[in-house]
């Protein structure tokens, strides 16, 4: 098991390297807006790290991952089930913000995933929370044992059982908390799943994963 400190440093290795990835498509995009890449924060000791799918305008200004309008909505159903936003890790598949909060391209996806997938490596977490569809995709593509078929809709709010690197993790495919935004009747659902993300961590402070 590594220590935060050593975790902090492969962390800040891979918050240098974005920082300076000139091929990125979207590298001109935040230089010429003078905005930053949200690498990822929170603590990186958690059991849990919850992914979204890219940084937006408030995202990039600041360079924290969920700190606008998506952001807060996340903190507010973390605050249901009794977790800050210290107590997760907190990061996004594609770390910088494709103009106007535009899907990321394949292109970008292929080139941010590696970083995520080290993120995860570092932190080791037990239990993975996709956040919307993208974040989805990086889970199906990159961890064994997760169902080959299926949208948000159809597996959200269920645990899935994979084999990450570091040895046997949960998937908990959620909405994206903006989807309330659009979608109200969702919220009901939303909040739902959250719960069952509580119980999942309750469980586990008793039994181990
Ligand atoms: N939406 C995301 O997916 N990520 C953010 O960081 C903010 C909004």
């Amino acid at each position: 098991m590594t220590t935060e400190a050593e975790r902090a440093e492969q962390m800040a290795t891979i918050g240098e390297e974005i920082t300076g990835l000139t091929e990125s498509p979207l590298y001109d995009y935040r230089t010429v807006n003078h905005y930053n890449p949200a690498i990822g924060e929170g603590n990186l000791m958690a059991k849990i790290v919850f992914i979204g799918e890219a940084p937006g305008e408030v995202e990039a200004k600041t360079g924290r991952p969920f700190v606008g309008p998506a952001g807060r909505l996340l903190d507010s159903l973390l605050a249901t089930i009794g977790l800050k936003r210290e107590d997760v890790y907190i990061t996004n598949v594609v770390k910088d913000r494709p103009p106007d909060n535009r899907d990321p391209r394949v292109k970008e996806v292929r080139l941010y995933s590696p970083f995520l997938w080290r993120q995860l490596e570092i932190i080791q977490p037990k239990i993975i929370v996709p956040l919307g569809r993208h974040a989805l995709d990086f889970v199906r593509k990159h961890f064994g044992g997760f169902p080959a078929e299926g949208s948000v809709s159809t597996l959200h709010g269920t645990a899935y059982p994979v084999d990450a690197p570091y040895g046997r993790a949960f998937v908990v495919p959620l909405y994206h908390p903006a989807v309330t935004f659009y979608r109200e009747d969702l919220q009901e659902t939303v909040e739902k799943d959250f719960c069952l993300l509580g119980e999942l961590l309750a469980n586990h402070e008793t039994t181990p994963l």
